[in-house]
């Protein structure tokens, strides 16, 4: 066993710090060693934030968002166009999509896919939330935008089995060339899919 460097209180912190998304060990280390060397510029606001974020961060009840304040601030702008809902796997997807500022819409994030083979049902999502949303008089559009895997496009089309009787109109994102991409460079199935949803021009 290698020799402990640090003590217990640091090399905790390494380990929590590795943890995060895109740090290894060695990232971790280093992290940790600018915080400790930053205690007062860095360590301390971020530990501050974290505290205020702990208590104050939840779940939105209506869209499953994630923010300080619930209903979420999405939910809660009167100005958004409230006939269409987006439907996301994850935060992080109604994130980029506001990044992306293509939407001036409300959310609703499932919580994940449908995964038979990872165990992940219909209940295991926010899908019977979406369907009362959807059923609600105002809403006149329900953009599925899942990921273009098996799972994104299974849950796709659960959904839209289930809103057959909603008065919505179910659409879902185009699948075909990025923007700025070359052809040649494509993989097949992104090409046919381009091809066999062409708009006109
Ligand atoms: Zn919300």
């Amino acid at each position: 066993m290698p020799k402990a460097v640090a003590g217990p209180e640091i090399e905790r912190l390494i380990q929590l710090l590795a943890r995060l998304p895109g740090l290894g060990p060695r990232s971790a280390r280093r992290a940790a060693l600018f915080l400790i060397k930053k205690r007062e510029q860095v360590m301390a606001p971020l530990a501050a934030a974290l505290e205020v974020a702990l208590e104050k961060i939840s779940v939105c009840r209506i869209c499953g968002n994630i923010d300080s304040q619930n209903p979420c601030t999405v939910c809660a702008d009167p100005r958004r166009d409230g006939s269409v809902i987006v439907v996301v796997a994850d935060v992080a997807d109604l994130w980029a999509l506001e990044r992306a500022g293509a939407v001036d819409a409300k959310y609703h994030v499932l919580g994940g896919t449908l995964s038979p083979l990872d165990g992940v049902g219909p209940q295991d999502l926010t899908i019977d939330a979406l369907v009362t949303r959807a059923h609600a008089p105002e809403v006149k559009e329900v953009i599925l935008a899942l990921n273009a895997t098996v799972d994104g496009q299974t849950t796709a089309h659960y959904i839209t089995d289930l809103l057959q009787d909603a008065n919505v109109t179910v659409t879902r994102l185009a699948h075909g060339v990025p923007v700025g991409g070359e052809l040649e460079y494509l993989d097949e199935g992104t090409l046919a899919a381009a091809i066999r949803q062409r708009t006109p021009f």
